[in-house]
């Protein structure tokens, strides 16, 4: 049991304190932690219930390690929901903004004109409305554009993304009545154009879902973007990902191999789509939010709806969304942290990894044969491209040393496989190598 510092009303006499500590005084010896002393007070009172004054400082470290922090993603998870899904750094102004002031003529203006403008712009969109998630975008536009209407989906695309994401709940929440047409692994034309042709139907969209986090393989079949706008109804896509454009012309190489089939903003709006929502922090690379971009009476109309207000995102996301459009605009989207990390060539991370060996010798002061150079396979993530591996390299230790690495401040998070630990250098930013071999040789050392 350690004894809580320069705090003689708690001192502790082995295992039994002589009298009750005080709990200000034991949360005021806890101060170099850094907590305010509201949060003190409760480890030290949670420390005392428990008849173990001595844990306190313990107990205040753990709700320390609790807080919002940066981490190392070592997972080699490029989109980690976890760990907060793309990485971006932002600076924020601390000041006031025109968020919703027209300075041209000092009117009120829309907190659309900015980012949501920017990305109609570089989709390819008429217009663009942002809101807080791609879950609530979805919601917004089956409400904006179908509620107390139908919505032809197909069966194989009734899904649940993920954290609770449940097409045909949202759709339920939205107000719009589902329509489901064919079979889980086959939907075909036909099957939407009797839905939308039937008798006392009042279809208001036709709504495509991407398989974003699973795939039907085998005898399958669906209904391209294209086929469903030869039939009236507007389309609505649910693209998830936000790939904005499958050329990546902001790549100097061009798409990489492992985004092949993945479908663009701009080329499902070029094939007829009337909305297109997908989310922010997936393969856009931008903070949390949501985007709905397409024909701008049906964006309009989102704008408008009520929920609207609800869902609307703040400044500091709109400011980071609108950094994350103008380089879009400017053809530096790959310089965005998630398109660096995602197309950093794997030599460049054998060397790091090569490097990093070093680096723990030197810190352990011997070498470290059980710290291996592996070749190894990232994932995308996020709900994005399931199965797709973006080969990686990076560093094996024996055993399951996860525990120890997120213990580092700050927190590494590895994961493991085949009875090693692996952390993938491709989501470590090259800023934070020296993090990790620092937290490598703690995880490594006696
Ligand atoms: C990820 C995803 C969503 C949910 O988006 P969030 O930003 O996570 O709320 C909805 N639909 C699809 C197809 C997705 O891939």
């Amino acid at each position: 049991m350690r004894e809580p510092d320069g705090n003689d009303e708690a001192a502790v006499d082995g295992a039994r304190p002589s009298r009750p500590p005080s709990i200000d005084a034991l949360a005021r010896s806890l101060a170099g932690s850094g907590l305010p002393h509201p949060l003190l007070v409760d480890a030290a009172r949670e420390a005392v219930d428990a008849g173990d004054p001595g844990s306190a400082r313990d107990r205040a470290e753990a709700r320390a390690r609790r807080l919002l922090q940066p981490v190392v993603n070592a997972t080699g998870v490029l989109l980690h929901t976890n760990l907060g899904r793309a990485p971006l750094a932002v600076e924020t102004p601390g000041g006031y903004s025109n968020l919703e002031l027209d300075l041209a003529t000092g009117e009120r203006g829309s907190r659309h004109a900015h980012a949501g403008a920017l990305l109609a712009r570089a989709a390819g969109a008429e217009e663009a409305v942002v809101v807080n998630n791609g879950a609530a975008a979805v919601l917004l536009a089956l409400a904006a554009v179908a509620r107390d209407r139908d919505v032809v989906v197909s069966r194989g695309e009734l899904v649940e993304i993920g954290g609770g994401f449940r097409v045909p709940e949202v759709m339920a929440t939205s107000g719009c009545r589902l329509v489901e047409v064919g079979t889980t692994n086959r939907t075909r034309l036909a099957d939407v154009r009797a839905a939308v042709e039937a008798p006392g139907a009042d279809v208001a969209a036709l709504l495509k879902v991407h398989q974003s986090n699973y795939r039907i393989v085998g005898f399958t079949g669906s209904v391209a973007v294209a086929e469903l706008a030869t039939l009236g109804p507007p389309v609505v896509v649910d693209l998830g990902s936000g790939l904005l454009d499958e050329a990546c012309p902001w790549l100097p190489g061009g798409p990489p191999p492992w985004l092949t089939g993945e479908p663009g903003v701009r080329q499902t709006l070029d094939a007829g789509a009337d909305l297109v929502v997908f989310s922010g922090d997936k393969l856009l690379g931008g903070p949390q939010a949501g985007v709905i971009a397409g024909r701008a009476d049906l964006v309009a109309a989102c704008a408008r709806h009520p929920l609207a207000r609800a869902l609307r995102p703040g400044g500091l996301v709109l400011g980071a969304l609108q950094g994350v459009a103008l380089a879009y605009l400017r053809r530096t989207a790959g310089e965005l942290p998630f398109w660096r990390m995602a197309t950093t060539p794997v030599v460049e991370l054998r060397d790091r990894a090569e490097r990093l060996v070093v680096a723990v010798a030197e810190r352990v002061g011997a070498a470290v044969p059980e710290l291996q150079v592996v070749d190894c396979a990232s994932l995308t993530g996020g709900g994005t491209l399931p199965e797709v591996e973006v080969p990686s390299a990076g560093l094996a230790l024996p055993g399951d040393r996860r525990a120890a690495l997120r213990a580092w401040a700050p927190p590494v998070v590895a994961r493991v496989g085949e009875g090693l630990t692996i952390c993938d250098l491709r989501t470590v930013a090259p800023a934070d190598d020296d993090v990790l071999a620092d937290a490598l040789a703690h995880a490594l050392g006696p």
